[in-house]
């Protein structure tokens, strides 16, 4: 049976034509390997949690970023597009799915989500927060497939597990990053400069965090579909017991 994989919608899109919408590239990434995506529209925590309950996993993706607030600092100049609404929904579902240890995987803004829900912080600017850093942002003159920069994975864990430790090339669209590694945390993978590109929840069955765009790279790099394959894998495992 495919397992349930809810991932909350945005719903911040200038438009006249109210909409919460995802990117298209993450429900096919969950369909090819064996998930029933759900979407969820930024409605109330009753609502949402009576969604929730039918679940077997939880997907955040990307997008703008966090409201400073979140993790107690104040907004500074380089913040691109907030959605509040958003910020409450995947916050409260990444704390419940954490809490729960339902499979999550989170991918860009929903890796720094689930760093924040946990207690973590971010950089709000890499460029201006971290000046040696490489280029981390390749929007929007690249496609979403080019790989910007290496990662390295980190032996022992949960992430090396399924994609393999040491060095694996990245897409990068993110001018973010976690700074403070919230609680019960640990980094699997760091750019070259630092900059950390995935985290795991230390003794949960699988709650992942990714900086780049796997579902991006799933056609290039079977890792990439593997890495979905095994989130769907460990659902699916939730949904029989
Ligand atoms: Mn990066």
């Amino acid at each position: 049976m495919r397992p349930l994989i809810g991932v909350p919608c945005q719903g911040n899109l200038r438009s006249r034509y109210r909409r919460y919408c995802v990117g298209q590239s993450y429900c096919r990434a969950l369909q090819v390997a064996g998930g029933a995506p759900v979407l969820l529209p930024l409605l109330d925590d009753e609502t949402l949690l009576a969604a929730y309950q039918r679940l077997d996993g939880l997907l955040l993706a990307g997008g703008g970023d966090i409201a400073p607030h979140h993790f107690g600092e104040v907004r500074q100049a380089k913040l691109s597009s907030v959605d509040p609404p958003r910020d409450r929904v995947e916050l409260l579902l990444a704390r419940q799915a954490v809490s729960d240890d339902l499979p999550l995987l989170a991918i860009c803004r929903g890796h720094q989500v689930l760093n924040v829900a946990l207690g973590g912080t971010l950089y709000q600017d890499i460029v201006t927060q971290t000046p040696q850093a490489l280029r981390h942002n390749f929007h929007p003159e690249y496609p979403y497939n080019y790989l910007g920069h290496e990662v390295r994975i980190e032996p022992g864990t949960h992430l090396a597990d399924i994609l393999g430790a040491g060095r694996l090339g990245v897409n990068s669209f993110h001018h973010q990053s976690a700074k403070d590694v919230a609680r019960g945390f640990r980094v699997t993978a760091s750019a070259p400069d630092g900059v950390v590109e995935a985290i795991e929840a230390r003794d949960k069955r699988f709650v992942i965090g990714v900086q780049w765009h796997p579902e991006e790279l799933v056609a290039d790099d079977p890792r990439m579909k593997h890495l979905f394959e095994a989130f769907v894998s460990e659902a699916c495992r939730f949904c029989a017991t």
